[in-house]
């Protein structure tokens, strides 16, 4: 695979996913954009003082010979392995999308020139890309085993970590004890943190926990979740594939390597 550096390249999205040519690695040259009528450039900040370009192609555009379109979501491992800044670029392509105009007064907004944010010329509002933090936790019953439950929108026979979002005024810690109560009716002991993760998908932060089972029966809540239970290595179901923060906790754990214990009390 093509290194990532974009310097001399702009990474070009439509919808939730990146258009590449055969060959060419993840960016492409900022003058292909003709290629695509109708597609906006703009540059995002790296966060070291330099800028990217980005191609926001209309997501019903015809490929051109040579290109290929792929979910960003599936090149997620390859792109974690080496450098967010193709995630950024993403996260800001939708975000850039759903900004279009001002939400005091309505006017257009623009795009300011460093590449953090837009602004609104017409009141001086200034909008950064929305951030939507998220928990997963890990929790580990004291018997080798660990909590899955399986969404009702998750693919056939797949399991996986709890998961929710932060509400308005909570701590991370809060929302892990909320979701599991929710979620699957278990409550909680040593919650830590272990590991986050951008999952612009299309704009949270995931928060990875691990924590103890303290009390209560699982209880599915029949919304979300229609499925939970306990599971050891031995008898795992289908999981997630590698690329997620969910994975890397379950196999972290599967390898002895999480970042904190939790011994039965
Ligand atoms: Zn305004």
């Amino acid at each position: 695979m093509a290194s990532f550096n974009a310097q001399d390249g702009a990474f070009f999205f439509s919808g939730s996913s990146i258009l590449t040519r055969d060959g060419g690695g993840l960016a492409s040259p900022p003058d292909l954009a003709g290629e695509f009528p109708g597609s906006v450039t703009f540059r995002v900040s790296d966060l070291s003082g330099g800028t990217v370009a980005c191609v926001d192609v209309p997501e019903n555009a015809a490929l051109p010979p040579g290109w290929k379109s792929e979910e960003v979501r599936r090149i997620l491992p390859l792109v974690l392995e080496d450098s967010a800044g193709p995630l950024r670029a993403f996260h800001f392509a939708q975000w850039r999308r759903d900004s279009a105009f001002c939400g005091t007064c309505g006017g257009p907004n623009r795009d300011c020139e460093d590449g953090t944010s837009r602004f609104c010329p017409a009141c001086g509002r200034v909008e950064f890309p929305r951030i939507t933090p998220a928990i997963i936790v890990l929790i580990e019953n004291g018997s080798g085993e660990i909590l899955l439950a399986r969404n009702r929108k998750f693919a056939p026979g797949m399991y996986s970590l709890v998961a929710g979002f932060t509400e308005a005024g909570e701590t991370l810690e809060q929302t892990v004890i909320r979701e599991v109560r929710e979620e699957v009716g278990l409550e909680l002991a040593d919650i830590r943190y272990e590991a986050s993760q951008p999952w612009p998908f299309p704009a949270s932060l995931m928060v990875g926990f691990s924590a103890r089972y303290s009390g209560g029966e699982i209880r599915p809540d029949g919304v979300e979740i229609e499925d939970a239970g306990w599971f050891g290595p031995a008898g795992l179901p289908k999981l997630p594939g590698p690329g997620s923060v969910g994975r890397l906790l379950i196999d972290r754990w599967l390898g002895g390597q999480l970042r904190h214990t939790h011994s039965q009390k």
